[in-house]
């Protein structure tokens, strides 16, 4: 009988989810489990990996049963994680040693301005691994671990010991430890990995004083990673899909060609842009990283990645501090009350400028008040001002790449406010794609997973899927946006200067 589903399980920060696709790639269910959240001290951030295992078993249990589906109705799982958490855990007995420790957790700042005093060696890792270093990323949260919990070094030392990232922690759940494995997009956010060579890389494992022992095997994202053995859920199915969420996402988005790329407008947003097999160095602190790639693709192909830090939170200000909105959705109807936005410009600046300048002790600024300024225009100011944001990211990366992106494809939370979607759209001058389904990133898995076991084709055939999108098209006059850019401009050079 024909396998009826592909299987995503999105292990996301904040919960566990997993998703049964269809052959259309229409969602047919959905089950979902919060994470607890554990902060043993201010920016420490774990979660407990029985905590990381329930809660994805849990809903993947509960997504069967709630939907009826029968193993043998599965065709494939595929796994999406949130990318850079770090977990260790013994070979042998399977159990961890410390808490995983969050990509958010930044406990490990100081080991890396430690490192980085030599530049050299800063310029090497990003060199070496397409990143800025950074407590983000895995490498120094691994050495924490080993450096801190009692008995790890000399246990990591004797090959007892292993790392993995979320997708490694669940594959080993899934597969009763018999496989320790990652896929080639989530090793590129270790810090460890050379995205170049294709391999672990001795010199960061030195550097950072790891074991290779400890490493998974590494494999391409749409590839055979073993089978389900867990005896608590359904066995034998194929593990074929794994990438990090934002990798996932791209993949999701069918972004398949050089040039393409798409933003997740979430609480930050995420813009990444496929640039082919090449790997593009960037000027203005983007980051390099490996793309999900189908069966079959030769070689890597890479993205450039940018990120803002404050993009529907800013939403979420107008809500829940100046309490001119009761939800997030009515923002949309509030900025359409105003023709414009009565020349109010907001730099959300709350945590630093990100991308493309850098300034770390910048702070969020309201310019243009006047005494005719109301809620409405501050609204307005504020979901353009995520729509700048986006311009700046947008522009650096194109610079970068040395190719024009050839238009955006969105999700995310906020991608459902269509004033933004259309200003957006005006500002870069460029087509925006909002798909039916905006579970993008778990689709991504799905089809990294489903192409490899055949219930997809090829990528023609998942793109085709795509039929159904919202499509907005730039249509703002010329020196309006202009005016606009240069309002932006002037008060982002006050921010700075400020
Ligand atoms: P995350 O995955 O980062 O939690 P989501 O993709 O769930 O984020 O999106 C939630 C964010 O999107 C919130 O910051 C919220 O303020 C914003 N948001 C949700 N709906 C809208 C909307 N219609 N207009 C503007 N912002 C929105």
């Amino acid at each position: 009988m024909a396998k009826k589903y592909v299987i995503a399980l999105d292990a996301g920060t904040t919960s566990s989810r997993a998703i049964a696709f269809d052959k259309s790639g229409n969602v047919c269910g959905i089950s979902q489990r919060p994470i607890p959240q554990i902060y043993p001290q201010p920016g420490w951030v774990e979660h407990n990996p029985q905590d990381t295992l329930a809660t994805q078993l849990g809903a993947l249990t509960e997504l069967l049963v709630s939907c009826d589906i029968a193993p043998s109705d599965i065709d494939s799982i595929g796994i999406t994680n949130q990318r850079e958490t770090v977990f260790v855990w013994d070979r042998n007995t399977g159990a961890p040693v410390y808490n995983g420790i969050v990509w958010q957790c930044r406990r490990t700042a100081d080991m890396i301005a430690e490192i980085c005093k030599d530049k050299q060696v800063a310029q090497t890792i990003t060199d070496k691994t397409g990143l800025i270093p950074d407590a983000y990323f895995s490498a120094s949260k691994i050495k924490w671990i080993l450096d801190n919990v009692k008995g790890a070094r000399e246990r990591a030392e004797a090959g007892d010991l292993v790392f993995g990232t979320v997708d490694t922690w669940i594959i080993w759940a899934l597969t009763y430890g018999a496989v320790h494995a990652t896929d080639v997009t989530s090793a590129s956010r270790t810090m460890l990995y050379n995205i170049h060579e294709g391999c672990w890389d001795q010199w960061l494992l030195d550097l950072f004083n790891i074991p290779s022992s400890m490493l998974p095997q590494v494999y391409p994202s749409s590839s055979l990673f073993g089978a389900t053995a867990n005896p608590g859920i359904a066995q034998g199915i194929s593990i074929c899909g794994v990438a990090g969420d934002q990798q996932s996402a791209l993949f999701g988005q069918c972004c398949f060609e050089a040039g393409q790329a798409k933003n997740t407008y979430g609480t930050g947003c995420f813009l990444l842009m496929n640039t082919g097999d090449k790997a593009c160095k960037s000027t203005s602190n983007l980051v390099t990283t490996i793309a999900a790639s189908a069966p079959g693709t030769k070689g890597f192909e890479y993205a450039l990645e940018g990120s803002v830090f404050i993009a529907g939170a800013l939403v979420q200000w107008l809500r829940d501090e100046l309490r001119i909105i009761s939800k997030a959705s009515d923002s949309e109807k509030l900025a359409r009350s105003v023709k414009d936005s009565g020349g109010v410009y907001i730099v959300p600046a709350f945590t630093g400028l990100g991308a493309p300048y850098w300034k770390a002790d910048a702070r969020g600024a309201i310019y243009g008040i006047t005494r005719g300024t109301t809620p409405a225009h501050l609204c307005r100011a504020a979901l353009e001002a995520i729509a700048f944001e986006v311009y700046d990211l947008f522009r650096a990366m194109e610079a970068d790449a040395y190719c024009p992106i050839s238009m955006l494809n969105v999700d995310g939370g906020a991608s459902s406010n269509n004033f933004l979607m259309q200003f957006q759209s005006d500002i870069l001058e460029s087509e925006i794609r909002r798909p039916k389904n905006v579970e993008t990133t778990a689709l991504g898995a799905a089809y990294l997973a489903g192409l490899y076991s055949g219930f997809w084709k090829d990528k023609q055939e998942i793109a085709s899927l795509r039929a159904n999108d919202d499509v907005f098209e730039p249509h703002m006059e010329d020196f309006v946006r202009k005016e606009h850019l240069a309002g932006w401009k002037r008060a982002i050079e006050s921010t700075i200067r400020y």
